[in-house]
Order: structure tokens, then C-alpha cells, then sequence
């Protein structure tokens, strides 16, 4: 198996990859797009078998020592006041908050400094051509760097513009008609451990999440068909929502207020990526840039690292490159497929857009919350995810070969 790898996007997936390709011996490139490192972002979680992979880098202790604090989940109404309340540790298991809860920078920097030792890092540059020859790829990066590599892993998140290169219009995106604004607001006295949920009419909610940067974490969610806002620049995202919000209720003035100063903004409308295959020749898709599942699933972290840690391990495995990404594909299509089965529906459920439907949703809500019938709550929510069998990489925990 031929042994030097360009990576592009250096977060979650394509961190964890560079990471496990650097430790079996590859000669590892990783290339991000923005100038420096990213840190931004909310909070994302760990579950199951993405915490065996952790567990296997070392870092699964460390990713619980840098864990968001959440305490669990409440719903609340105009005032406040609590309407159905979820604690993580009395659920007896993982619940809408996990018990390993991370903001995505943190998880992306913990991946990311263990992962320099192991690969070369470059930043402010991104793939412009790539053209598959029998024995390499040749890729022209946008700098005007012409390098030769034995594989190409594209990481770099839903919008891919890689992915459209080598595979284009092959994307055939499931929208969730779910709009999304995260970001980063000063912590004030009554912010709590818990994530506070609440829901507006017209498929409005704000929710609000702590961390342990000092500061609140601030979401607004949007229930409605997509329209493009995916394209529009910065100022207007944060123009539509304020005007979207501006009489939601609730701490809706002071949340508009602080996203005009904040400085980590990201907005995501919400689809799937729904690829027929992951890899061409020699080059191969992994996270969210394969598979993306959106945050409504749950898992998305969760697969970014396990696909990362399977398309390592089954690069090491293989004889050659063709049977490994195949290898890949048939350990990560079960998992991805379940995460992606989300219901359209659920979106909607949680958002609902009249008073009748808010107030529907909370009895609902306030019924699982009961000790009672706790079990019904947790199967409400994104719990255990299935995944690959791992024990087929033990092997290779051992086995460690010198670099190419
Ligand atoms: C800044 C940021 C904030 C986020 N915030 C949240 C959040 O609050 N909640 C949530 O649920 N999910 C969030 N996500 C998405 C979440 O990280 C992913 O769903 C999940 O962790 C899978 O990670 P990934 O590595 O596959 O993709 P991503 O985390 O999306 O990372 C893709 C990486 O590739 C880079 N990239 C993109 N295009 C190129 C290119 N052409 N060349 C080189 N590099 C490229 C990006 O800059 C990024 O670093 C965020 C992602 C980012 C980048």
C-alpha cells in the first residue's frame, strides 16, 4: 500500500484521520482552508463507538475533562419558568445532553494538537484541481502548489467544494427544512448548567447552553423550507434572523443584541449529504463532507470520528487502496444510513408553529420527563448509536510500521 496522504479540512473527521494515518506510519499533509486553526463552534457530543475511538487515542478521559458542563436539558416557557426538565444523570444514560459533551472546537483542538506530531499541517490553502493518475493523484492547490499523493481524504465538511470536484452533482441533498444560527454571547448571573430550550410560534426557538469558557452559547432555530440563506453573506444571515426574532419572546432582545458583537457566527441550513459512493479511484470522502447527517441525528461528531479512525485503519489493512475504501464503505454505510433516518418530520415537531402546538409539545415533553416513564424519554432522543465492529482493528493497535 503506497503511504503518502493529503488531507483537506482539519477538523473532527479530518483531524482524527491524520491523527490515525500519522500513528500507522503514513506520510500525512493536512490542508485547511482558513489561515489559522478553527475554534468556533457549539456543543457537539460523543457516543458509543466514538468514545471507544477515543478511548483508543487516549483521549477519551481528556475529552471528559473538557466536556461543556451541561448539567441536561429543560424546556421552559416566557418566563422562565420550567416546563419539562431532563438531567443527564438521572436519566441513567445518554439524553438529549450526553454525558460526554464537548463544544466542537475543543474536541476539533484536542484531535488537532497530538495530530501536528503525526502530520504536516498547512493553512490558507485548498485543493483547485485534482487529476487521478494509475499510480498517484496529481492535485493543484490554489496557492499554485502541483503535488503527487497515493490518496486524497476530503474531511472538509457539508459544503464541499472538493467533493463537487471529483464527484459532481453526485450529492443528492436531503434539506431538513431546519435553519440554524450558533453563536457565542456573554455569560450573564442566571445563566445556568442546563440547556434551556425555548420555543416561539412560527417554528422559533432559542436555546441557550453553557460552557466552560465563561461565556453562553447561543442558538437560534428556524423551522422552514431552505431559500439559499446558506449563500448569502454573514451580515445578511445575521440581518434576516433579527428580524426573524426580533418578537420572539423570552431573552430574544439580549440574544440579537450580543450575535451583532459576537465573533464565531456559523449558520447552517440544514441537509444531508447523500452520496451513492464515498471514494473514486484514489480519493475518498469521510465526515460530514460523505455523509454529513446534520445535527438533528446527533451523531455527527460521533461519525466523524469513527469514519476518520475505520478509513485509517482499513488503509493499513489493505493490500491495496481499492479494497480498503471499499472495506470502509462496508463498515460505515450501516451506521451512516440509521444516523441519517432521522424523520423530516422531527424538525417540525420540536418547532412548532402555533400556540396550540407549543403548548401540545410541552405536555408531551412534561409526561417523559416523569421518573415514571423515564424509558419512554430516552427513546425519544439520540441515544447509543450502532457502529462498526472496532475489535477488527485491535490488530493493528500494536502494529506499528515506520514512516514511507
Ligand atoms: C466553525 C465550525 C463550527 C461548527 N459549529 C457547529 C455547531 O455549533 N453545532 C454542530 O452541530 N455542528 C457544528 N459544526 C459542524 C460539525 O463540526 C460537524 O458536523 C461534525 O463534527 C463533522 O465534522 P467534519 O470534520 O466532517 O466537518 P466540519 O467540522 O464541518 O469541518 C470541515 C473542515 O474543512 C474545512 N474546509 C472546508 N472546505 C475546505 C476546502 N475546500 N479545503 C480545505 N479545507 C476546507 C473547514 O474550514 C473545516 O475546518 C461546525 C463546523 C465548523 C467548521
Amino acid at each position: 500500500m503506497s503511504r503518502c496522504i493529503l488531507i483537506t479540512g482539519a477538523s473532527v473527521a479530518g483531524n482524527t484521520a491524520a491523527w490515525w494515518l500519522g500513528h500507522y506510519g503514513f506520510d500525512v499533509t493536512v490542508v485547511e482552508r482558513t489561515s489559522e486553526f478553527r475554534d468556533g463552534g457549539q456543543n457537539i457530543d460523543i457516543r458509543g463507538v466514538g468514545r471507544d475511538v477515543l478511548r483508543r487515542m487516549g483521549l477519551q478521559q481528556t475529552a471528559l475533562d473538557h466536556g461543556t458542563g451541561e448539567e441536561g436539558t429543560v424546556w421552559i416557557d416566557e418566563q422562565g419558568g420550567e416546563v419539562a426538565k431532563f438531567v443527564t444523570v438521572e436519566l441513567g444514560r445518554d439524553g438529549p445532553t450526553a454525558e460526554m459533551e464537548i463544544l466542537r472546537g475543543d474536541l476539533a483542538r484536542l484531535l488537532y494538537e497530538p495530530a501536528r506530531n503525526r502530520a504536516t499541517f498547512r493553512f490558507g490553502d485548498r485543493v483547485d484541481g485534482i487529476e487521478e493518475g494509475a499510480d498517484a493523484v496529481s492535485v493543484t492547490f490554489a496557492s499554485g502548489q502541483i503535488e503527487q499523493y497515493d490518496a486524497v481524504v476530503v474531511a472538509e465538511g457539508v459544503g464541499s467544494s472538493t467533493r463537487e470536484l471529483v464527484f459532481p452533482q453526485e450529492n443528492d441533498p436531503r434539506w431538513m427544512d431546519l435553519t440554524i444560527a450558533y453563536f457565542t454571547i456573554p455569560r450573564q448571573a442566571d445563566d445556568n448548567r442546563m440547556w434551556r430550550w425555548y420555543n416561539a410560534t412560527d417554528g422559533r426557538s432559542i436555546s441557550l447552553r453553557p460552557d466552560t469558557h465563561g461565556t453562553t452559547r447561543a442558538m437560534l432555530s428556524l423551522q422552514q423550507p431552505p431559500n439559499g440563506e446558506q449563500e448569502w453573506t454573514v451580515e445578511q444571515q445575521k440581518a434576516y434572523m433579527h428580524q426573524r426574532f426580533t418578537d420572539a419572546g423570552w431573552q430574544a432582545h439580549r440574544v440579537l443584541a450580543a450575535m451583532e458583537k459576537t465573533e464565531d457566527f456559523y449558520f447552517d441550513v440544514l441537509r444531508q449529504v447523500r452520496m451513492k459512493r464515498w471514494s473514486k479511484e484514489r480519493v475518498v470522502l469521510t465526515g460530514d463532507a460523505a455523509w454529513c447527517a446534520t445535527p438533528l441525528a446527533g451523531i455527527g461528531a460521533t461519525l466523524a470520528v469513527t469514519g476518520g479512525y475505520v478509513l485509517a485503519s482499513e488503509l493499513q489493512r489493505g493490500s491495496d487502496i481499492g479494497q480498503a475504501l471499499s472495506a470502509y464503505e462496508g463498515a460505515m454505510r450501516p451506521m451512516v444510513e440509521k444516523g441519517q433516518g432521522v424523520p423530516k418530520i422531527a424538525p417540525r415537531m420540536m418547532n412548532p408553529h402555533s400556540r396550540l402546538g407549543i403548548n401540545l409539545l410541552h405536555t408531551v415533553l412534561n409526561i417523559a420527563s416523569k421518573p415514571v416513564i423515564r424509558g419512554v424519554a430516552n427513546k425519544l432522543f439520540a441515544s447509543e448509536p450502532d457502529g462498526p465492529d472496532l475489535s477488527r482493528y485491535d490488530e493493528l493497535l500494536v502494529k506499528i510500521p515506520s514512516v514511507c
